[in-house]
């Protein structure tokens, strides 16, 4: 009999350190696991391969899961705490049954109106950023583009606060249909157009933004908190066929620092609602 494993579930990570990252960060962490977990129903039962595909919930899907956090390590994400949470949400239950078995690979897929649920490598990499090496949890955090929910989630894990902001209706309930069995108490979820922010919730200490536009709203830059960053993509500036490139925002006192990283493929950040 096989039951729900409870959320968030407990994923140990030792980080090694000395290994040579991708992303041409100092060092990277290469992630073992001191101990897998072991889910009430499931003790004794024959350890799925790893290689196996999540057939719905169980130990299968937290061996394959853990596989993901590891190739995330490999590739360069060193922060424990977002790999903790890469570790811990379903990210299987946040896309259609129909494509269960591709849920833990490095890659977008369709969540319906023409979204995309982003690769679990751009959701570490920007939650990494965001919270730029620091021990502690963040503080508020929105998000614009909630799309199927599992970004939000994640974000939950790391900060006191999420509000995540959806412009479509049929996603803005997807998604609360696909987190209602987590009982988030932190994650707020808002239909609107995220263009403009969420100023009942500013200042945030980070900003997040699903969906690439031609430059960053002025509302987010004025809702984000002094010492705040901003992480989206943005379409670089006379760049051939749109192409986006993720962009780093910090607020400083000394002024606004703007930063642009690698090449990224975002969905368009559109205005007004549907
Ligand atoms: N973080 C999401 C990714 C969804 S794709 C996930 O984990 O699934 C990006 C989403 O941004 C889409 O759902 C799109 O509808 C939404 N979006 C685009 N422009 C927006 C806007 N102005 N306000 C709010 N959401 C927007």
């Amino acid at each position: 009999m096989k039951q729900r494993p409870s959320f968030p579930a407990r994923l140990d990570v030792t980080l090694a350190k000395n290994r040579p990252s991708p992303h041409g960060a100092p060092l990277a962490g290469q992630t073992t696991v001191a101990k897998a977990p072991v889910f009430g129903g499931l003790q004794g039962a024959k350890p799925a391969p790893l290689a196996a595909v999540p057939h719905g919930v169980g130990m299968d899907s937290s061996a394959v899961r853990l596989r993901m956090v590891q190739k995330l390590a490999a590739q360069g994400v060193t922060d424990p705490q977002v790999l903790m949470a890469m570790g811990t949400v379903e990210r299987h239950r946040f896309v259609d049954s129909a494509l269960v078995n591709q849920a833990y690979e490095d890659t977008s897929l369709p969540i319906g109106l023409g979204q995309t649920i982003s690769k679990p490598g751009v959701v570490s990499r920007m939650a990494e950023l965001l919270r730029n090496g620091q021990t502690g949890k963040l503080g508020r955090v929105l998000e614009i583009g909630t799309g199927c929910g599992y970004q939000a989630a994640v974000l939950s894990l790391l900060a006191s606060e999420v509000y995540s902001i959806e412009r479509l209706r049929g996603l803005h309930d997807k998604a609360r249909e696909n987190l209602r069995h987590l009982r988030l108490s932190n994650l707020h979820l808002l239909f609107g157009d995220g263009m403009a922010g969420y100023a009942k919730g500013a200042p945030y200490a980070a900003i997040i933004a699903a969906a690439g536009g031609e430059a960053v709203p002025q509302a987010w830059v004025d809702q984000l908190a002094m010492g705040g960053r901003l992480v989206a993509p943005v379409v670089a500036a006379g760049a051939p066929g749109g192409t986006q490139a993720l962009l780093v925002l910090d607020k400083t006192p000394q002024g606004i620092r703007q930063t642009l990283l690698e090449a990224v493929h975002f969905v368009p950040l559109k205005s007004g609602v549907a």
